[in-house]
């Protein structure tokens, strides 16, 4: 084992709200280790996180970071959600400190093959497809990463034969790289611009997502979305074997569709799969999440009958174009996980009802252009929130009047905004909360934002 715990002082800079610094904090506790949590946040912010660690020898320095905890230490455990450029990642260089990452340990302790998925929308969506697939199959599977869990307290019961699908986010396969690992199999989901505000432009934000490809083996699979324009470019750099999955083409090595079917051509089989019209969760960028959970579940062991009766079962996500309810005739669902343009578009596309858009949020640099083309010519209403709503504002404005004929409001609260999507509603119609945005600008999370829109929702 690379690594000894046992009486070693460690520092768990940043313990966050998603599960991989409590993670990482509890299990080098059990290690034996003297961990100190550092946080921008104090303790009322992270009180979920904190309660998690109740009675366990931890000390905390919160609500900002002090240089002693980056000098007098073995070693610091950074959460990804850390800015490379913090000074207080530079102190602990200066002082030859070792830094290293929840998933880094990961890697390198997991005695089982790891499936990795990233990309910039569908993660979540595809790494829960291709567990809930293989949960059918009798191989026992373990599902962690950025999706909020982290599989470190699970080590000790994970066995060689076992298979572990992981979320990937790019700021962890960032840290991956230190390790020249990758797993062996890598889906890619699709890549479009997103936290170009920790990005020094997109060339830097593709490469820290090829992380999950660089160190593959010429045995391992590259599983990649073939009606991505990014994607299509990355067959030269792939080390191992590749297989495409579109929704629009037939693929030679990949996943298709082709009427009711699922096709799977996989290492010379050819595997149909009729269940397209059982399909529950809506939109084409759901069927290539579809496709792609398949080809990595069918590599890993699962057959026609676990997918069949795996993507037909599954119903979505909670904040993930989820439907919330029917009232008069309004259908209301709850997509605040779009956190991106491209997720939002997605979203919109996914109705042929008029659809009533409550969007806007935190600004993190994204571009909205398509965004609002894709607003003026497939929405009726659109209701903005947050620090972005002037920008989207007038970019809907100029796409309206070449495209369509939606009309827009930016009320002041969440509230309000909800008050008037819903008033403007007819039978027939869709209010969709689908932001395009982070939500820090007025929630707590998207999960916060989530949760108070279907409270309105079931106040209605
Ligand atoms: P991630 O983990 O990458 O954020 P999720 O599965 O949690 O992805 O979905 C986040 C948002 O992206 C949701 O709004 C969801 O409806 C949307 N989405 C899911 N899959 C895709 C996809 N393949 N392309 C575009 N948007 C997607």
């Amino acid at each position: 084992m690379k690594y000894s715990f046992k009486d070693k002082k460690i520092t768990v800079m940043g313990l966050g709200l998603f599960g991989g610094g409590v993670g990482v904090a509890l299990f080098l506790a059990k290690q034996g280790a003297h961990v100190t949590v550092t946080d921008l946040r104090n303790s009322t912010e992270l009180a979920p996180s904190i309660k998690q660690l109740e009675g366990q020898p931890i000390s905390y320095k919160l609500g900002g970071h002090y240089e002693e905890d980056f000098i007098n230490t073995d070693m610091v455990v950074i959460n990804p959600a850390v800015p490379k450029d913090s000074r207080f990642i530079q102190v602990a260089r200066n002082n030859h400190v070792p830094l290293d990452s929840e998933i880094n340990i990961f890697f390198q302790l997991c005695p089982a093959p790891i499936i990795g998925i990233t990309g910039s929308n569908g993660k979540s969506t595809t790494t829960t497809l291709i567990s809930k697939i293989l949960q059918e199959t009798p191989r026992i599977t373990w599902i962690g990463g950025n999706i909020g869990k982290s599989l470190l307290l699970e080590l000790e019961e994970i066995k060689p034969s076992d298979i572990v699908v992981l979320e990937l986010s790019s700021f962890q396969l960032e840290e991956l790289h230190t390790t020249k690992k990758s797993p062996g199999i890598s889906v890619l989901t699709n890549i479009s611009p997103n936290h170009l505000d920790r990005y020094s432009d997109m060339d830097d934000y593709i490469r820290s997502k090829k992380g999950i490809i660089l160190h593959q083996k010429p045995e391992d699979y590259a599983i990649l979305n073939y009606d991505d324009p990014e994607l299509r470019r990355w067959e030269m750099e792939c080390k191992g074997n590749v297989l495409w999955y579109s929704t629009e083409e037939t693929v030679t090595s990949g996943a298709f569709i082709k009427g009711n079917d699922i096709v799977l051509s996989v290492d010379g089989q050819r595997v149909a799969i009729p269940c397209v019209s059982g399909i529950k969760i809506p939109g084409n960028h759901n069927l290539q999440n579809i496709l792609a959970a398949s080809c990595a579940a069918y590599l890993s062991g699962a057959r026609r009958p676990h997918i069949e009766k795996a993507v037909t079962a599954f119903a979505g996500l909670e904040h993930r174009l989820e439907f919330v309810r029917e009232i008069n005739g309004v259908r209301y669902y709850n997509d605040s996980k779009s956190t991106t343009p491209e997720s939002a578009m997605a979203a919109v596309s996914s109705f042929r009802t008029p659809v009533i858009l409550i969007a806007g949020g935190y600004d993190k640099g994204s571009n909205f252009e398509k965004f609002a083309e894709v607003c003026a010519r497939g929405t009726k209403t659109v209701v903005l929130i947050g620090k972005t709503a002037g920008k989207m504002k007038e970019l809907i404005i100029q796409k309206k009047a070449q495209k369509g004929t939606p009309s827009i409001c930016a009320p002041n609260t969440f509230k309000e905004a909800f008050r008037q999507a819903s008033a403007t509603a007819k039978s027939g119609d869709i209010v969709l909360l689908s932001p395009a945005c982070a939500s820090y600008d007025m929630f707590l999370n998207y999960e916060d934002r989530g949760r108070q829109f279907k409270d309105m929702v079931c106040a209605l």
